[in-house]
């Protein structure tokens, strides 16, 4: 018996890296899957793979600054699956801005996708988790939205950061109505986002900083919204689960 058996999940930013691993995780432990990206290329052959391993799966174009894409993606999970149980606000976007350099421009396209974007989501899916009595939203922070980091892109700190305090609000909100909503700070995590030449220091050089000697997995996030997803979690929300190898716990 899976984990997640009987459930249904929507996870943005799901064709690749840390997203992509969480919908196949999620679908071995049992649960349906939508999930959308704005790569549909890339979605539609993790869709093809997940299917014929035996999953359930359903890819959607989803850019998470659309309110009407959200609000397709979870008219398609209830349509095709009867319900929504479970959100993974997952998709982000981080882009160079050495200081404080950046333009109103750069700022504002960072917030849109990774704090309007989790907004939107959370709006959409709400209600579908009321209908059935409850759910688990699990949001993908960043250690910089808890700790000052200061090679970060001050954007990218700041949409992290509104995530960690919405993701409160919304505990505090819908706790009433069974609907848990909880984040995750990963540390530096081996994916095309720090691989990007967008990158303020270079994938081996931030190993170095880490505790524990290495860059963290993209499973190693995708076990923590396993956890938070799921109903062993039941007891826990409002919380911050850290995945970050030491960085921010550890004071040398
Ligand atoms: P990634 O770049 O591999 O994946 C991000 C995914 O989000 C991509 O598939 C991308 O296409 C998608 N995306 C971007 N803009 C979108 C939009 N408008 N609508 C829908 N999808 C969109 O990077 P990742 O490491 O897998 O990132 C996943 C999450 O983890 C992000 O929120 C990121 O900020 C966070 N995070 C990453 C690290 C890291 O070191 N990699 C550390 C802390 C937090």
């Amino acid at each position: 018996m899976g984990r997640l058996e009987g459930k249904v999940a929507l996870i943005s930013g799901g064709a690749r890296g840390q997203g992509e691993c969480e919908a196949r995780l999620f679908a071995r432990e049992g649960s349906s899957v939508v999930f959308g990206d704005i790569l549909d290329e890339e979605g539609r052959k993790v869709e093809a793979e997940i299917v014929s391993s035996g999953g359930i799966a359903l890819y959607v174009h989803l850019d998470v600054t659309s309110e009407r894409d959200w609000k397709s993606a979870v008219d398609a999970a209830e349509r095709r699956f009867g319900r929504l149980d479970i959100l993974v606000n997952n998709a982000g976007v981080s882009f160079r801005h050495p200081e404080l350099e950046l333009t109103r421009e750069d700022w504002e396209r960072t917030m849109s996708v990774n704090s309007t974007g989790v907004f939107l989501g959370t709006k959409c899916a709400v209600p579908a988790m009321k209908r059935v009595g409850g759910g688990s939203i699990v949001n993908i922070s960043s250690i910089a939205g808890i700790a000052g980091r200061p090679l970060v892109s001050p954007a990218y700190a700041a949409s992290k950061g509104a995530v960690t305090a919405f993701t409160k609000l919304v505990a505090a909100r819908f706790a009433g109505y069974g609907i848990r909503c909880n984040s995750i700070h990963p540390g530096p995590i081996d994916t095309d986002m720090i691989r990007s030449p967008d990158n303020e220091v270079p994938p081996a050089a931030r190993a170095e900083g880490v505790p524990l000697g290495r860059l963290g997995q993209s499973e190693d996030v995708a076990f923590g919204a396993l956890y938070l997803a799921s109903d062993e979690s039941s007891f826990v929300t409002a919380t911050e689960l850290v995945i970050d190898g030491g960085v921010t716990g550890i004071r040398p």
